[in-house]
């Protein structure tokens, strides 16, 4: 943890960043609850999970935590996860905005989500399209029940080519600059950036990075 806090502290001043800017995300998918227990220990306050099942049998064993909802949400599970996770991440699709909102609201709770991007156009990634992020977010802002906080996306995989990542990462910037002014609203929230892109999130202005490998070693998958 401390070699990747240093790690990120220094790509922050390369690119001259503040290093509260960019939050560390640890993803604990697919790794005991001890996982988890050393974030917090560590003085951590939230931990990413992508399987829904998964983090709520962490949540009974672990509290004083907050949980990232980083993984695909499908629409039949949204009443599971609503008010369970501090902010879902995968939003990525009108439907699933919806039904978001129907819950939070039955519950009389507001939720934090991202809308997830695909900002790559990787066939392999959910995450909408460029140019269905408009309407997304028009719908987005009209959810009394959720608070958008900004944007997610997750990179293609190419780690040979370091700029295929950071092309996806500037885009997802770019667009939120863009809707930031033509919505007249103040979306900070960029999480962007894995163990093998690091560097050129923090170049493209991630406010979070998730990290899984970088910090606990290889997943058995
Ligand atoms: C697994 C996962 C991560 C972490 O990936 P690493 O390469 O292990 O750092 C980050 N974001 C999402 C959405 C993931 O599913």
């Amino acid at each position: 943890l401390t070699e990747v806090k240093n790690e990120i502290g220094e790509f922050c001043s390369e690119f001259n960043r503040s290093p509260e800017e960019v939050v560390l995300l640890p993803v604990t998918k697919q790794w005991p609850v001890e996982s988890v227990r050393f974030c917090k220990n560590a003085g951590i306050r939230s931990v990413g999970e992508n399987r829904v099942q998964d983090a709520l049998a962490k949540q009974v064993e672990v509290t004083g935590v907050d949980w990232e909802l980083i993984g695909h949400l499908q629409s039949n599970k949204v009443n599971q996860v609503i008010g369970r996770f501090e902010r879902i991440q995968t939003v990525d699709s009108l439907k699933l905005l919806d039904k978001l909102q129907v819950a939070a609201e039955r519950r009389e709770l507001r939720q934090k989500i991202l809308i997830q991007v695909n900002s790559g156009e990787d066939p392999a990634k959910f995450g909408l399209f460029m140019d269905e992020v408009d309407e997304m977010l028009e719908r987005a802002l009209g959810c009394a029940n959720l608070i958008t906080e900004g944007f997610m996306t997750i990179a293609p995989y190419a780690p040979e080519n370091p700029s295929v990542a950071q092309r996806a990462f500037i885009r997802l910037r770019e667009l939120r600059d863009r809707l930031n002014e033509d919505f007249q609203v103040d979306l900070g929230e960029l999480s962007m950036g894995m163990s093998g892109d690091i560097r050129e999130a923090i170049e493209s202005g991630s406010t979070m990075v998730r990290l899984g490998t970088a910090l606990f070693g290889a997943r058995k998958e």
